[in-house]
């Protein structure tokens, strides 16, 4: 009966079939959907359990069985958009014929409204490097093994109490990666600032490795790094050595709530601020100006950018 009002109400149900050669298995999924791309699929391995749940408008489709055989880490995923189909090649451990891809796990070939696969919080965090010296890595995972954040944990907070609680051994599923920072915009840059506010370090930690490490053009990176007290500031000492050892960058400390041995400056950010910290080192040098924080520090940031007759092309927000 439920399956019936879905099948009238939503859209159609995905299918799968999977085939395999002496080193590989490929898992199909017809989606029966056109508009399905990368950002669809979340797929997950651990041990020998194997998912890949797809997410067509509301609804989700998942593909959940314990592997009759081993595979190796790496796998790949592959969209072919104009026919909704999606390829899941996985590398076989050993090259022997599989008589099947595995037993049925929870919800297997299940096709259910978003909301009735349980309590699932999803909130969006931002990979770093392990410290500000490492080397910039290619892929972001080195080894495919690590990958670092930097969370914040809010005590009132819905997730990050959760996160807080997790010990080594649990679980939490990592979809795949959304942004639209693209590396071409540092290329040929000279002058790159750094505007960031509390978590809003974080994206900011990769463009300064990158940048330092691979454009040769550049010749200063400036941060200016707004918190609330001394204690808030994340990496500080970090930030102080580079400035130290790379006289190319430079870091500026803003408190919005200092205690009154604080000599330096003040305040939340502003037009002042902005024209001093901001200096080109001439009308026609490449500059970027990057931006991130909660929204109001954001939206407040870029409107006196535009302001200060920054373009458009010159100034990139990272945002939600
Ligand atoms: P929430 O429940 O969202 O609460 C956050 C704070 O707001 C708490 O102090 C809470 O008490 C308060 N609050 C909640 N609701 C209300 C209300 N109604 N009225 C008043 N106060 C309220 N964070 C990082 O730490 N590191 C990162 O790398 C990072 N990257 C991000 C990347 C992107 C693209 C975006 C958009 C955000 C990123 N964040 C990052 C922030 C992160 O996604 C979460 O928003 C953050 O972890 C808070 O989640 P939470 O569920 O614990 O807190
Ligand atoms: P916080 O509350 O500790 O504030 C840090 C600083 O932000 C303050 O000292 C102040 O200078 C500025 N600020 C705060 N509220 C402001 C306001 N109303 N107007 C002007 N300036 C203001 O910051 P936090 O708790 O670390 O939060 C960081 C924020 O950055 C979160 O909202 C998070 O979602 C966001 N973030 C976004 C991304 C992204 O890529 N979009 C990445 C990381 C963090």
């Amino acid at each position: 009966q439920v399956t019936d009002t879905l099948a009238k109400e939503g859209p159609s149900s995905p299918s799968y079939d999977w085939f395999q050669t002496d080193s590989l298995v490929t898992i199909v999924i017809y989606t029966k959907q056109k508009d399905i791309n990368l950002d669809s699929v979340i797929v997950d391995h651990r041990d020998d359990s194997f998912r890949a749940e797809t997410v067509i408008k509301d609804y989700s489709y998942l593909v959940h069985v314990a592997l009759s055989h081993e595979i190796q880490e790496d796998f790949s995923v592959l969209v072919v958009e104009n026919v909704g189909k999606i390829e899941i090649v996985l590398k076989k451990k050993e090259n022997t014929s599989w008589k099947c891809l595995g037993h049925p796990q929870e919800n297997h070939n299940s096709f259910i409204p978003k909301k009735d696969t349980g309590t699932e919080i999803v909130k969006p965090y931002t990979p770093v490097c392990d410290s500000l010296f490492s080397e910039f890595k290619e892929p972001v995972l080195p080894n495919n093994i690590y990958i670092y954040f930097l969370i914040k944990i809010y005590p009132a907070g819905f997730f990050t109490p959760e996160l807080d609680q997790l010990q080594i051994g649990d679980y939490v599923s990592v979809s795949n990666p959304e942004g639209n920072f693209i590396i071409s915009q540092l290329q040929e840059l000279e002058d790159l600032f750094l505007l960031a506010a509390g978590t809003g370090f974080t994206p900011m930690v990769k463009v300064l490795n990158y940048a330092l490490t691979n454009i040769p053009s550049l010749r200063k990176v400036k941060l200016m790094f707004f918190n609330k007290t001394e204690d808030d500031i994340i990496w500080r000492s970090q930030l102080e050595k580079l400035a130290f050892k790379d006289k190319r960058f430079e870091v500026e400390f803003v408190l919005s709530a200092p205690t009154s041995e604080w000599s330096g400056k003040q305040g939340y950010i502003s037009p002042a601020l902005l024209s001093e910290f901001l200096k080109r080192r001439s009308d026609t040098s490449k500059v970027l100006i990057c931006l991130c924080g909660p929204t109001p520090f954001t939206e407040q940031g870029m409107k006196m950018l535009h302001d200060l007759n920054f373009s458009k092309d010159e100034i990139h927000s990272f945002t939600a």
